[in-house]
């Protein structure tokens, strides 16, 4: 089903689609999830193996959105499924401590040294927002950086020029934030070390914490040009403030140890979630212990969860961190995702489609723009309908792209050589088509 096609949709999908619209906003439990980014009716999923899900009508595609970005291995990888049926049959959860927590916090801090003291909670924007709870308890200031085009979870304090479903819905903001609660949020454009300078000479005593996508990936993949992390880095140090690096989505993506690994720069406090959940909902921050200590019960600082540090989703995840510490796993994902970035870049120029195709470890994103795409003015002036139709034409190929301009493409161990080759053919036949 295409963009322009007019014809009634008879699929299985959109019969499930007009149920479930009876009960959701938007038919969905997340909103980019609804196809309002690109048209058309949702496809709903029924299995995924490896790199492949297959749809109520029975269609097999070839995905890049893994469950937006979760699913480094592939689709029910049997080493985590078998985690999580001899873990759950001992029982699903129990609120009291489990060794299950310390093997995963091993296993992160194995990838991600930084991380010395953690706490696991249950989503990204919980991670966050007890990260940036910690930052301003730790500091005794309000003020928050935050970045034009990050996202960071729908936590009000970071609900300002987000990226990801709200850069696709276009919603600068959500109705319903108090304006105090983002009264405290300072927004500054990506990658501009200047205003990050000018910020700190005129307000530096006031802030608590930088908090950045150190690559961000949720107005499409962005990559940070040389001396803004850097930038990043001094100042917070300067003026004594927390820098806090959310790495919920390129944790373990962009490099095996984030993205603080790849660029060798130390935040003081890490978000993480996605991939250290093996698919089951989780999330975690941790860093330095002395701001680490200040969480209670050791400190002051409140953060609690009935479900937080769950034994079925931590062995999950224990699961997915010795596969990826297997030599060789995670630069397959790596390589596979260069020979997708390339294969684009190629057949796009062949079509004569203007392209850019950033991308880093096993994360990329097509815009179809004319320039290199360095901040979220960039990543919405792409021609976002062109990746509409584009969008459209792969489903119809049998392969499924994120439904929006704005988000990542996410690429697994489970995508060979064939995967990598049949997207690109499929990329070439949409090009020409579109062009
Ligand atoms: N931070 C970043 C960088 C993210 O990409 C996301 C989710 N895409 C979040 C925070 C929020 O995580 P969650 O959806 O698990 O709440």
């Amino acid at each position: 089903m295409t963009l322009i096609d007019a014809t009634p949709d008879t699929s299985e999908s959109a019969r499930l689609y007009d149920v479930a619209r009876q009960y959701f906003p938007g038919g969905v439990s997340s909103p980019v999830r609804a196809f309002n980014g690109v048209g058309g009716t949702p496809r709903f999923i029924v299995s995924g193996k490896g790199a492949y899900v297959t749809d109520a009508d029975g269609n097999r595609l070839l995905d890049y959105v893994l469950a937006y970005g979760p699913h480094i291995l592939g689709h029910a990888p049997q080493v985590v499924l078998d985690a999580i049926t001899e873990t759950a049959s001992h029982g699903t959860s129990f609120g009291a401590p489990s060794e299950h927590e310390t093997e995963l916090a091993q296993a992160i801090q194995g990838f991600v040294p930084s991380m010395r003291v953690m706490r696991f909670v249950t989503s990204g924007t919980e991670a966050v927002m007890s990260a940036i709870r910690l930052a301003r308890a730790a500091t005794g200031r309000d003020l928050i950086v935050k970045f034009d085009g990050n996202y960071h979870g729908h936590a009000d304090a970071v609900l300002a020029r987000a990226g990801s479903g709200v850069a696709t819905l276009g919603l600068p903001d959500s109705p319903g934030v108090p304006a105090a609660a983002t009264s405290d949020t300072m927004v500054l454009p990506y990658n501009d070390v200047d205003t990050v300078r000018s910020a700190f000479a005129e307000h530096g005593q006031r802030i608590a914490a930088v908090i950045v996508e150190p690559i961000a990936g949720n107005m499409g993949v962005v990559l940070p040009v040389p001396g803004f992390l850097e930038a990043l880095r001094w100042q917070t140090t300067a003026y004594d403030a927390v820098l806090i690096f959310d790495e919920v989505m390129t944790g373990f993506r962009v490099h095996p140890g984030g993205a603080q690994t790849l660029f060798g720069i130390t935040p003081d406090l890490t978000t993480l979630g996605k991939v250290i959940g093996g698919g089951l909902p989780v999330g975690a921050y941790g860093g330095r212990p002395d701001l680490m200590r200040q969480i209670a019960p050791d400190g002051p600082v409140y953060q609690a969860g009935t479900l937080a540090g769950n034994p079925v989703v931590m062995a999950a995840g224990i699961a997915v961190l010795r596969e990826l510490a297997r030599p060789g796993v995670w630069q397959r994902a790596a390589d596979a995702t260069t020979a997708l970035a390339e294969g684009l870049v190629r057949e796009a120029a062949i079509a004569g489609i203007d392209l850019q195709v950033p991308h880093m470890g096993t994360m990329l994103t097509p815009f179809f723009s004319d320039r290199p795409v360095l901040d979220y003015t960039a990543a919405r002036a792409s021609h976002t309908r062109r990746y509409s139709a584009f969008f459209h034409m792969m489903l119809d190929l049998g392969v499924s792209p994120p439904p929006s301009a704005f988000e990542t493409w996410f690429v697994s161990t489970a995508h060979g050589e064939k995967e990598i080759d049949h997207t690109v053919r499929a990329a070439a036949q949409a090009f020409a088509s579109i062009g």
